[in-house]
């Protein structure tokens, strides 16, 4: 390996964090928008998360003004009704008593606006388990597609560091007007727990384009860093994390999560220095695969941390693996370290268990078949 390379890669990580922390100061919207409408509902250019939506509320509102009703704040029925019959309820405004013709808020009112939403957001998941589960290269690539075109472009809905934030005060969106943002969390803790990082392979947005870029890019200009860099710039996502989390739970300004996140893009309301710092963020991509997700995104290192303790299913690994490097080679998440998968850093892309699957690149298969034929097994078979 050169010398100037960790020194470039030095340098590509440390602008990238810069671009990262400029980004986030001016993002001008939430990223996580869970909709009551149906609609994605952003923040307005202030970077304060949307009213309009529940889903969209903010993990911990600044406390309200004196006499002002935080529900209210919320778009929701003023505190102490009950749903649209409110009014009624009081009469002292309506001595005529039209409010017994109010119209009564009942599941239909509720799930109708959702329902379209929730049926998109249930098919795509639904097939990129398909593409998961076969190991089909066209369909993860049809599947993250779907995620830029869906998640991102249309619903600007990923999972954010926002929603870590909402644990700290056990601070959640009304289940009923936030069916679509219950499941996409449920889907992403559901599927850590039994898979890894399957929504970084898969789901995310951001993580998504990343990955389709990559296909794209030709490979001569990209830059590999060493196992030992790769393993020192993989801590700084979980500086990130603890940083802005412990930041949030001393302050309450939950604005920060500005700083950390470049998911205000897909709400495409940025200002000129925004889309510069994020092309230079891509651009950075270019050269060093997935940068990103790999040694910066908060939310991935919070997903790591999960995966790295209760994987379910995990990948087969054979005893052949302790010498072979095919897959190593072949993983561009750096997760592979010698016989190892590093779970934390895995986001169940396949490519490795493709290879698992290949009779005729992969060194444990070509074991099995020389014994069966009685051929001498040589210590470098395939290696
Ligand atoms: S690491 Fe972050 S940006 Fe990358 S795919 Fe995972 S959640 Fe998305
Ligand atoms: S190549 Fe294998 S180890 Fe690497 S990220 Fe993909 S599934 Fe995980």
């Amino acid at each position: 390996m050169n010398r100037w390379i960790p020194r470039r890669a030095s340098l590509a990580l440390a602008g990238t964090v810069l671009v990262c922390v400029s980004l986030g100061a001016q993002a001008p919207v939430a990223p996580n928008t869970s909709e009551r409408s149906g609609q994605a509902a952003v923040a307005p250019a202030t970077g304060e998360p949307s009213s309009a939506a529940p889903g969209a509320e903010p993990p911990k509102a600044p406390p309200p003004a004196a006499g002002a009703d935080p529900w209210a704040a919320l778009g929701l029925p003023p505190a102490g009704s009950s749903g649209g019959s409110a009014a009624a309820a009081t009469g002292g405004d309506d001595p005529w008593g039209f409010a017994e013709e109010t119209h009564e808020e009942t599941w239909a009112d509720i799930l109708r606006p959702q329902v379209q939403d929730l049926a998109i957001t249930t098919a795509f998941f639904v097939f990129a388990l398909v593409s998961f589960f076969r190991k089909s290269k066209p369909l993860k690539y049809a599947a993250l597609a779907i995620s830029v075109g869906y998640l991102g472009v249309t619903k600007s809905t990923l999972i954010s560091v926002t929603d870590i934030f909402r644990l700290v005060h056990f601070d959640f969106p009304q289940v009923k007007y936030s069916l679509a943002w219950y499941l996409i969390a449920g889907f992403t803790v559901l599927t850590t727990l039994l898979f890894g990082r399957l929504y970084c392979g898969r789901i995310c947005a951001f993580g998504a384009l990343t990955q389709l870029l990559d296909a794209v890019v030709p490979t001569r200009i990209r830059w590999e860093p060493s196992a030992k860099v790769e393993r020192y710039a993989g801590y700084i996502k979980y500086g990130m994390l603890f940083g802005v989390v412990g930041y949030y739970a001393a302050t309450d300004h939950f604005t920060i999560y500005r700083y950390v996140e470049p998911f205000w893009m897909y709400t495409r309301q940025g200002s000129v220095v925004l889309w510069t710092m994020l092309g230079t963020l891509l651009l950075a991509t270019l050269v060093v695969r997935n940068l990103y997700c790999r040694f910066l995104c908060p939310v991935g290192a919070a997903l790591g941390l999960i995966s790295q303790v209760t994987t379910v299913f995990r990948i087969k690994r054979w005893s052949e693996c302790r010498t072979c490097k095919i897959c190593e080679r072949t993983c561009e998440w750096g997760a592979i370290r010698g016989p190892q998968i590093v779970r934390s850093e895995c986001v169940r892309c396949d490519d490795c268990e493709r290879v698992y699957a290949d009779e005729k690149k992969c060194v444990h298969w070509i074991v099995v078949h020389r014994k069966a034929k009685n051929l001498p097994v040589g210590a470098k078979v395939g290696v």
